[in-house]
């Protein structure tokens, strides 16, 4: 059953290079615009880099909450405008693909269910041709080693270079504390058979409840997973979906802390906020080089005057009212004398230069050597 797949890493933050699990954190569901939002900006706060909702909900009968669809791919584009997360989804058929790839989803998982039927992991494998995508694959609900592997296997077959499994527990009948108890055999056997793919576990569906997620989460790590997904809710007692699984902001913090895993909030690359800020600045501080250009020009032309009226490059008084002038606004607008002194130092020295650089070219005589400030 030896695969020989070559993979590329994942490149989330957290894995093997960072000597951290990669962490996958949010809701079971997108439900609304402020649920995401609020649950999102919980998430940033507590270090997480990797935000998870679904927004197509695999349920097992109708009737139950089926996600709130396409409409809550802007929530998430905004979500991460405004944390820097990378957004996670799940993709059950080529037109979720599609309406994914649109909204610039940064990661998608394929659920348990869908794992478990080749022809929708063919279509969805296919319909991820030419995105370089990372594609994360649960395990099917049956504990069935082969078809986990296949499915890695079709994803690659169509040049996704970036896959990741997850062990969420498989379905059982007997009874069990847990909702999918885990085999952990099966999660450890795929890592021997395909030594470059990451495996996280997600104890979320797993436990089924919140006081066992983190039970399974430890043995998840001590197996050395190379990371976990798990639900959070801002408020999980009116979560639409998996409500008795989903953690609150805080007792995920408190697990990250009983696991020993680091999330700071400086984890996140860059995030949304300061990308804008970022971009500012690089604004302003082109306007700033037009408006030094243009004052360098004028005292080209002052130059020339100068020079016209036989006058010396350097006017004492005119530089001394100048810079005392020059920091007695600056100081007003909040900047410190020593700042300003600098910046109108370099400033003259520049003009000086440039005036006689002019003159001594026009004259075609040595530079004035008396006339430093
Ligand atoms: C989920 O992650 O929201 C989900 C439905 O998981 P699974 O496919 O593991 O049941
Ligand atoms: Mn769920």
């Amino acid at each position: 059953m030896d695969s020989e797949i070559e993979l590329q890493p994942l490149a989330l933050t957290g894995g093997k290079q960072d000597q951290q699990p990669v962490i996958i954190a949010g809701p079971c569901s997108a439900e609304t615009e402020e649920q995401v939002m609020n649950t999102a900006h919980a998430l940033k706060e507590r270090g997480v880099a990797i935000y998870r909702a679904g927004i197509w909900k695999p349920r097992t009968r109708p009737g139950a909450f089926q996600g709130v669809g396409t409409r809550g791919l802007p929530w998430l584009q905004k979500a991460r405008q405004e944390t820097g997360m990378k957004m996670a989804i799940e993709v059950a058929t080529p037109g979720h693909v599609e309406e994914a790839l649109a909204h610039h989803i940064d990661v998608v998982w394929i659920g348990a269910r869908t794992t478990a039927n080749p022809f929708a992991v063919e279509e969805i494998a296919r319909a991820l041709r030419g995105s370089d995508i990372p594609v994360l694959v649960k395990n099917p609900i049956s504990p069935d080693l082969s078809l986990w592997m296949g499915a890695v296997e079709r994803f690659h077959k169509h040049g996704i270079k970036r896959i990741g499994a997850v062990h969420r527990g498989f379905s059982c009948y007997s009874k069990s504390q847990y909702r999918n108890p885990p085999q952990w055999s099966i999660p450890m056997q795929l890592k021997e058979q395909m030594p470059g793919l990451p495996v996280l576990h997600d104890p979320s569906h797993t436990a089924g409840q919140r006081h066992l997620v983190h039970k399974t989460a430890k043995k998840a790590l001590g197996m050395n997973m190379d990371g976990l997904m798990v639900e959070v809710h801002i408020n999980p007692e009116e979560a639409l979906s998996d409500s008795r699984q989903q953690l609150t902001p805080d007792m995920f913090a408190n697990l990250m802390k009983k696991l020993g895993i680091r999330t700071s909030p400086g984890q996140t690359a860059h995030p949304g906020e300061l990308q804008e800020l970022r971009k500012r600045i690089d604004e302003l501080d082109d306007a700033l080089l037009n408006i030094m250009s243009q004052r360098m020009q004028i005292s080209q032309e002052i130059g020339h005057v100068k020079q016209k009226h036989r006058m010396g490059v350097f006017q004492k008084d005119r530089w001394q009212k100048i810079i005392s002038q020059r920091i007695a606004r600056g100081r007003q607008k909040g900047m410190s004398r020593r700042f300003i002194e600098s910046v109108f130092e370099n400033i003259h020295q520049e003009s000086l230069f440039n005036q006689e650089s002019d003159g001594s070219k026009k004259q075609g005589t040595p530079k004035n050597q008396n006339n430093q400030p």
